[in-house]
């Protein structure tokens, strides 16, 4: 459930290829710190820091003095590093297939970038391109019209399960994926959008800061309509402000959203006109492309009633206002400067702290690979993920499965009759290492060269169509959700599947020249991280064929949630700041996936070794080099706003706070000589073990 980490660029999907606030993607030119040959950064180590005081500071406290964050960003640290890297690889690839004979996927890639990169050609244009949408928003004469509208809106922009991108701009979002009580087919998920900020709380929470952001946003709000020679500006923006805070007011919380049974409710397409009177369904589906589907699922069936009612109640003029703003917004990146500009300044600088935008060819490579995303990412395996790098990944992962297997085995809590199911669902398991076993057909995207705010509209309509086109066919599991060249990876619970792109696995995370302990204390503990989710408290409502079922007795839940009580303290201790600490009930299932990870990435690395001892390297003991690579992988800083927003909103503890896991671990202590009277120190009885 969820993918690993927080995403390294905040917005992953095709639906939302464009906005500004993709831009925080990868980016540059930094080379890697872990130098060739060791397969360590021993440089980064500050070895004034006890490792029993502060792991993550003696592994990586020499690195955190010295580097700074880049301007372009809002947090630096490996994973950044590895999507630098790979965007930068992904750039010359990109650059290379605009040379590609035309009409192939390759020359679209290029096509794609060129036309992206061409800055005097989109300032040339100015709003012209957005003109027909903006001609279609100033027709609207009735609700009717109106409904139309939103329902051409509609795109395949959100996730609810797999990345788990919960955020839309446009009032709603579609997610097509296997109806989770009968998994062999596909339904459409209907969840809550329409904001320009990132969550309700920012519109509802009474804190000063928060309302300073309010502010700010209506602000941003009348200079965008501005520059787009919108009159009355200033008004027009606070009654778009108005209706978003009465649409934040309708929203799910964060909380509920992540409650899958909470989600699940199956809505017949009558029953929105009964339940959610408002909004015009019959026009706004048929203008989605679902004029026909007669069954859907509602995910916060509240935001649905509550959103519908305020189409039929809010003043026509406002909706056509805010349908101006958004459809600027949505495109900001593909207008002249000054939009992307603007956008940035707001949702980039004032909301994640970033004080510059990045270079355009990031921008573009980004975009690019968002649109063209597996035909880029056939490129990028071609080149830097050869087939000897995926048997060794493949190896590890039958050793880690084989050690999760042995730990549900020797499990004393399970009942026997879930441990049967656990190992059903362990040999079900699909675990795709590198890239899909078929790359997705990209011939029905047109790509025309020197029209990037079109290409845009296209690559949107295209991901639409492709996931349109999965209703009322047979389910395919081996369908990937991120793309081979994404820094991350995922479980999909109702696929019973796991993705681990080929981006994650090159160094420090993996490397085919180091010893397997570092591999299996990084890149290990990410995969053995992944297939816990598959076993924990949200696994455990999926059975083996990806149905919505529980599959634990109450006593399994029981002592599953004893003993994740302990982990929500250790948590909730840890203070960033002062005034704010983790939450270790909304990371705990990510804190439990931690545990569990290491724990099975240790087993099987120690299975790996065949009876025979470890390799020593520059005096590291073999648990040495497993443990420091684990916290190494976890290296990052963070801007003030980043790291806030992060301990608010994210269901993933700060990567320091993760790589303090080994105290878990009682090989640790052993490993570092690690005493009672030191800060991380935590009494064998304290220690967590769910698994
Ligand atoms: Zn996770």
């Amino acid at each position: 459930m969820t993918a690993w980490r927080r995403p390294i660029a905040f917005v992953v999907v095709a639906g939302a290829l464009s906005l500004p606030w993709a831009a925080r993607v990868a980016s540059a030119a930094t080379e890697a710190s872990v130098p060739a040959g060791v397969g360590l950064d021993l440089a980064g180590i500050d070895s004034s820091v006890a490792p029993g005081t502060d792991f993550f500071a003696y592994a990586n406290g020499t690195w955190l003095k010295t580097t700074p964050i880049p301007p372009d960003r809002a947090t630096y640290g490996v994973a950044a590093v590895v999507a630098e890297r790979t965007g930068q690889r992904t750039r010359e690839l990109i650059e290379q297939a605009a040379h590609a004979p035309a009409g192939s996927d390759t020359r679209k890639i290029g096509d794609y970038y060129t036309s992206f990169m061409d800055e005097a050609g989109i300032e040339a244009k100015g709003l012209a391109p957005l003109q027909p949408e903006l001609d279609r928003i100033q027709a609207i004469r009735d609700r009717r019209a109106l409904a139309r509208l939103l329902g051409s809106t509609l795109r395949a922009d959100v996730d609810v399960l797999n990345a788990t991108n919960l955020y839309t701009d446009n009032l709603f979002g579609l997610w097509i994926a296997q109806d989770l009580d009968e998994p062999s087919r596909y339904v459409p998920f209907i969840l809550q959008g329409g904001l320009d900020m990132p969550d309700r709380a920012y519109y509802l929470d009474p804190s000063p800061r928060m309302a300073e952001i309010r502010a700010k946003c209506q602000a941003h709000l009348a200079r965008t309509l501005a520059l787009a020679h919108v009159p009355d500006a200033e008004a027009r923006a606070a009654r778009i402000f108005e209706l978003e805070h009465k649409i934040a007011e309708a929203h799910g919380t964060r909380e509920d959203t992540a409650d899958v049974q909470k989600g699940n409710n199956h809505w017949t397409r009558k029953q929105f006109d009964i339940a959610a009177p408002g909004l015009d369904w019959q026009e706004y589906f048929a203008a989605a492309g679902l004029g026909r589907q007669q069954d859907f699922v509602v995910w916060q069936p509240g935001a649905v009633t509550g959103l519908s009612a305020l189409v039929a109640s809010q003043p026509l003029d406002t909706w056509k206002d805010y349908l101006v703003f958004h459809a600027i917004e949505h495109r900001a990146a593909l207008l002249p400067k000054a939009f992307g500009d603007e956008a940035f300044a707001f949702h980039g600088t004032e909301l994640s702290g970033t004080p510059t935008r990045r270079e355009r060819w990031k921008r573009a490579v980004d975009a690019t690979s968002i649109a063209l995303g597996e035909a880029v990412g056939r490129l990028y395996v071609e080149r830097y993920f050869p087939p000897a790098a995926k048997a060794r990944v493949e190896g590890m992962v039958r050793n880690i499965l084989a050690a999760f297997g042995r730990r549900i085995d020797k499990l004393g809590w399970m009942a026997p009759a879930t441990r049967v199911q656990a190992r059903a669902k362990l040999a079900a398991l699909k675990v795709g290492v590198g890239y899909p076993d078929r790359w997705l057909d990209y011939s029905g995207l047109q790509v025309v060269a020197g029209d990037a705010f079109g290409n845009s509209e296209r690559a949107e309509m295209f991901e639409l169509h492709r996931n349109l086109d999965k209703l009322g066919r047979t389910v395919d599991r081996s369908e990937w959700v991120m793309t081979p060249q994404t820094v991350n990876a995922v479980n999909l619970p109702a696929m019973n599947a796991m993705n681990f792109p080929a981006a994650i696995l090159q160094p420090p995370y993996f490397d085919p020249d180091r010893p397997l302990a570092m591999d299996y204390g990084a890149i290990g503990a990410t995969i053995g991280h992944e297939i816990s989710h598959s076993f924990d408290d949200q696994g455990a409502q999926f059975d083996a064929t990806g149905r919505l079922r529980n599959w634990w007795t109450p006593d399994d839940l029981a002592h599953f949630q004893a003993s994740g009580a302990k982990l929500v303290q250790q948590y909730d201790a840890y203070k960033p700041f002062p005034d704010l600490a983790v939450n270790g009930k909304l990371t705990l299932s990510e804190n439990i996936a931690d545990v569990a990870g290491l724990a099975a990435a240790y087993d099987a690395y120690t299975l790996s070794l065949g009876g025979k001892p470890a390799p020593v390297v520059e005096g590291l003991t073999g648990d040495q080099q497993f443990f420091l690579s684990f916290a190494q992988s976890w290296r990052a800083k963070f801007r003030e706003p980043a790291l806030r927003a992060q301990v608010l909103e994210d269901g993933h503890a700060p990567d320091e706070y993760r790589a303090d896991t080994v105290r878990n671990l009682d090989v640790w202590y052993d490993a570092f000589a690690v005493t009672p009277s030191q800060a991380l120190y935590l009494a064998p009885g304290d220690r967590v073990h769910v698994w």
